[in-house]
Parts: C-alpha cells; sequence; structure tokens
C-alpha cells in the first residue's frame, strides 16, 4: 500500500504517493456521503476520541462525523482552557485515555508540536487537528482534495495564499502539500504578516495583491489570527480590507477561472468580501467543508488499517 504512515502528524512527513493515495480513497468517501445511507465499516469496532484543546466547528464536527460515518465508537472530550496549564497536563491526560485503549486520537493544541510530543506517548494512531502555527494537515488534504477535483491536477498550477501567513498552519500545512505537488506558490500579505525565515522556503512573495494574484488558478484567503497575535501586526482592519481583502475587483487579476478559497472561520469585510464569499461560481467554500469529511475518513480509514497490521505482527512476535 502506497500509504505507510502510522500517525498524520503533519504534511511534512507524507511522500507525495501517499498523498495522491490518501486524496483516491477520499474521492469514494464524497461519493459515499452523497448517499442516503452513508455507513462504512472500516473503522467498525474502533475507539476514536477528540481531544481539541482549542476551539473548533467544521474540524471537530468534521472528524466526529467521519468516525461515525465508518463505524467508529466516537467520544468528544470537552477540553477547558483550564486543563491546559503545563506540559504535563497534556501527556497525563494522554496517558489517562491511553489507558482506555483508544484506537484513534484527534488532537488540536495551540502550542506547535505538541502534538507530536503526545504521539511519542501513546500506543495509537493521531491525528493532528491543528498545533499551534505549526500544521494542519488535514486541511491541506481537504484543500488539495477541493483543487484537485475543481481542476483535474494539482500539478504546475499557480496558488496565492493571501493575508496573515506568519501565524497559519493552514498555510504552512498548504505551502508543503503544494510544494510536493510541485505547484507554482504566491505568498502575499504585508511584510509584518511574513514570517521570518520565508526568503527560503521557495515560494514567490509580494505585499502586492496585484502583482500576486496575476494569472492564479487558486485564491486561497486566510484569516487574521488574533488569537496568536501578541502586538499591533496592521494598521486596522479597514485598511488591510482596502489593501489586502478579496473583492471582485482583485480577484479579476487572477485567472478567469480562478476559484476562492478560505479555511473559515471567515471574518467577511476583513479578508474577504462577503459577496464574493457567497458566490457560488468563484468560491469553493462550502465544497471545502464537504471535503473535509471525506479526507477525514479517509485518513482514518488508512491508519486504521496501518494500526491493524502492526498490531497483527506484533502479536504473531508474542506468539513466536
Ligand atoms: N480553522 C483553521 C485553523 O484551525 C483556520 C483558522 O482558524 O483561521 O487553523
Amino acid at each position: 500500500m502506497a500509504f505507510r504512515a502510522t500517525h498524520l502528524l503533519g504534511i511534512e512527513h507524507l511522500a507525495p504517493p501517499e498523498i495522491t493515495a490518501l486524496l483516491d480513497l477520499a474521492d469514494t468517501y464524497v461519493d459515499l456521503n452523497r448517499r442516503t445511507v452513508k455507513h462504512a465499516n472500516a473503522l467498525a469496532g474502533m475507539t476514536q476520541i477528540n481531544m481539541f484543546f482549542e476551539a473548533s466547528t467544521r474540524t471537530q464536527a468534521s472528524f466526529e462525523l467521519a468516525g461515525k460515518r465508518l463505524g467508529a465508537d466516537v467520544m468528544n472530550m470537552a477540553m477547558q482552557a483550564s486543563s491546559l496549564k503545563k506540559g504535563e497536563t497534556l501527556i497525563d491526560t494522554a496517558l489517562t485515555l491511553n489507558a482506555m485503549h483508544p484506537d484513534l486520537l484527534v488532537v488540536r493544541h495551540p502550542h506547535s508540536g505538541a502534538v507530536n510530543l503526545l504521539a511519542q506517548k501513546v500506543n495509537c494512531a493521531v491525528l493532528n487537528a491543528g498545533d499551534g502555527r505549526h500544521e494542519h494537515p488535514t486541511q491541506a488534504l481537504l484543500d488539495a482534495l477541493t483543487i484537485r477535483r475543481r481542476k483535474g491536477r494539482l500539478h504546475r498550477l499557480t496558488v496565492a495564499i493571501c493575508g496573515d501567513i506568519a501565524h497559519s498552519r493552514v498555510a504552512r500545512s498548504n505551502i508543503l502539500l503544494l510544494g510536493k505537488m510541485e505547484a507554482r506558490i504566491r505568498l502575499i500579505g504585508p511584510p509584518t504578516l511574513m514570517p521570518s525565515g520565508v526568503a527560503d522556503w521557495g515560494v514567490e512573495v509580494t505585499d502586492n495583491m496585484a502583482e500576486g494574484l496575476k494569472g492564479a488558478d487558486v485564491v486561497m484567503m486566510l484569516r487574521l489570527q488574533k488569537e496568536r497575535m501578541d502586538g499591533a501586526f496592521i494598521p486596522s482592519e479597514r485598511e488591510y480590507f482596502h489593501r489586502f481583502g478579496l473583492d471582485a475587483e482583485k480577484l479579476a487579476h487572477a485567472h478567469p477561472e480562478a476559484i476562492v478559497m478560505h479555511p473559515g472561520p471567515m471574518n467577511r469585510g476583513v479578508e474577504i468580501d462577503g459577496t464574493l464569499a457567497d458566490d457560488i461560481n468563484r468560491s469553493v467554500i462550502q465544497e471545502q467543508v464537504e471535503m473535509g469529511v471525506a479526507v477525514r475518513m479517509a485518513a482514518m480509514d488508512l491508519l486504521a488499517r496501518n494500526l491493524r497490521a502492526a498490531r497483527g505482527m506484533a502479536a504473531m512476535g508474542e506468539g513466536a
């Protein structure tokens, strides 16, 4: 099987054939999800625990639905911000849950690297549902599936990623994935919202929307991540919208068939014009949500297969 990973911690660790295998399987789950009866049994008998240490609407609902549609027993832990005091708290919680024999742990955490740390402590498959500003692999995979279905390919597309790149795990995971697929990536935003070291990322960088959007096949807008900002990064939201907010006028610089994406939650009138966000001829934002469920089903299905295989081999070793 092309997909060898035992955890889904980031796009960084995935090889292009693993990404393709996951997207191919996700395509079949899109079809299943469009039927009236949406059940499959890839996770039957398995236990999935969702631990969200940071607020989430789409991602948590999507993982829950994905697990239930594949027959898993799904438990959502309400992780209060107050239980987040020290690194030990996370590990202690993980060890407690691990003792209950989960098979899949879905974790979102405000600290970059926390999910990787946790994965070393448990003996089940761990999926990163977003860690700080580090990675959000299922978001990049659902974005890739959306693009691939709309554009017929991922290779050699020009993708403009606009806005708060510095604080965005969505941007990071997308840049890694699209880079592996040889897309041409342009980052657009004010210099204050560009990460340090961006010059070494192999992408084009500009603070001019007209220049950055020119001929783009895909325009991906990002939310201003105020919760990760510790100072003033923009003069005002009004000024920001004027220079970097996507509206029909700025979009006219892109390819005439360019699609508009946003991972949500959106700030209408800040990074994107509300009318454009709702324009079903240009915006694929709702489709991204649909693809999210299918991609999470595919990711958990593939990890569960590898988990079963690894446990089967371990059991054979024990028997010998
Ligand atoms: N929902 C995405 C994330 O969790 C994007 C965002 O919050 O702006 O990173």
